[in-house]
């Protein structure tokens, strides 16, 4: 029934399809009891059987061997799980993306304090970047960072903090100065338990993971907080969005081969007007449009994963287009399955009903949509 033909396709090793069998067997066993009514303890659990079972290892590189981020392996792995549950996918992603600055900018001692910790799935962590003013402009973002003798004082708040009130960890941009927007921001690491870091309000989505806004009210931390160098901090955030964003593309392909499994299932197991549904031409339209879909996106998904793989420093147009491409036609296909439902497409519970809460964050955060086609456009006018 699932569609695995893509592992053969040329952006694989056999390393990737052992590791799809490996995920694919762990989601089977793991996936079928997650509790969504809680879920900051169903993530803690989550993240402590992926780091069980070795899988948390691909979000961060090893602090005691030279490796890199396989972003090809985090998009399967996103993928398999985000077919199988988003809030697994979710669990598995955040403790890559809330350590990748520390995977590509860290120092030694931070990467073995910290990754050796989420790697094993013994602490969570978090990505701090987006403030009540500054979403899309993070350029312009404003909690501070001021020097205060061996160390810096942040002050502010950030919000739509995923995983923010569980993780033990928050990688935290702020404004310390050095030039104007994007040139005066800084990284640092800071952990949960630092006294003036509050977590303010406990926010409420659709489809509900841990979010927060948090606050920074005269947080004291030390120098060795800092991630990379002082005025580097836009740099480390975008250059962690362009191994990220093409992973989240990969849970939007997740999502959207679910609705299409689920819409094939519907349309062979039901009658209408005394026949299968699935000898409806207009029924069989859509699952061509949807199949066409997954197809292209699964491209443009794996196109991404691939140059980066490949030693390219900087992808941000491939990712920026398996980004925008997937996720919405991710939403077109759930859309579709939902259709093809008929009323227990909306039902509360249905996978669809739950397919269709969860795929519309996607194309909102790490740049919403509008973002990417200005990334893209950018590159395709600076050609000329
Ligand atoms: C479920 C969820 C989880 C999140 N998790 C995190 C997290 O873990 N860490 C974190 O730092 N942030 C996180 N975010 C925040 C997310 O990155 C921001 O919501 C996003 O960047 C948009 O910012 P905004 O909400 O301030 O909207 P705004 O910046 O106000 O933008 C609103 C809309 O304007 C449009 N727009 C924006 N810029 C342009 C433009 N230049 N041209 C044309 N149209 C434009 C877009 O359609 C956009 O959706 C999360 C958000 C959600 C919803």
């Amino acid at each position: 029934m699932i569609d695995r033909s893509f592992l053969s396709w040329p952006f694989f090793e056999d390393v990737h399809r052992q590791l799809a069998d490996v995920v694919e067997a762990w989601a089977v066993a793991n996936t079928g009891h997650i509790d969504h009514e809680n879920t900051d303890d169903a993530c803690r659990g989550l993240v402590a059987k992926l780091g069980e079972a070795g899988l948390l290892r691909h979000t961060a590189v090893d602090p005691d061997a030279t490796s890199k981020l396989d972003v090809r392996s985090l998009c399967i792995i996103r993928e398999t799980l985000a077919r199988h549950d988003g809030l697994a996918d979710f669990a598995f992603a955040m403790q890559g993306l809330g350590t990748g600055a520390l995977s590509l900018f860290g120092t030694d001692a931070q990467k073995q304090f910290w990754l050796t910790k989420t790697r094993a799935g013994k602490a969570l962590s978090a990505f701090a970047l987006s403030e009540p003013q500054s979403g899309s402009d993070v350029a312009n973002l404003e909690l501070s960072a001021v020097r205060d003798g061996d160390g810096f004082v942040l002050n502010g708040e950030k919000t739509w903090i995923s995983n923010g009130g569980i993780a033990d960890v928050y990688t935290v941009f702020a404004r310390t100065g050095e030039g104007e927007g994007a040139k005066g921001i800084s990284a640092f690491i800071v952990p949960a338990d630092t006294p003036g870091l509050i977590i303010a309000e406990r926010l409420e989505v659709i489809a509900p993971h841990p979010l927060a806004r948090l606050v920074f009210d005269n947080c004291r931390i030390p120098a060795s907080a800092l991630v990379g160098a002082p005025g580097q901090g836009f740099r480390i955030a975008m250059s962690v969005l362009d191994v990220f964003r093409s992973t989240v593309a990969a849970a939007a392909l997740g999502f959207a081969r679910r609705a299409l499994d689920e819409a094939v299932s519907r349309a062979n197991g039901r009658n209408l007007f005394g026949a299968p549904m699935s000898d409806l031409q207009m029924v069989q339209g859509h699952i061509a449009d949807m199949a066409v879909d997954i197809d292209a996106a699964a491209l443009l998904v794996y196109r991404a994963a691939w140059l980066k793989d490949s030693g390219a420093e900087r992808v941000s147009r491939e990712a920026a287009m398996a980004k925008l491409y997937a996720t919405d036609r991710a939403q077109s296909v759930i859309d579709k399955a939902v259709q093809i439902h008929g009323g227990d497409g909306v039902r509360k519970g249905s996978v669809v009903e739950r397919l269709y809460r969860e795929i519309r964050a996607l194309r909102i955060y790490e740049g919403a949509s509008d973002v990417q086609k200005i990334i893209i456009a950018r590159h395709e006018l600076a050609r000329g």
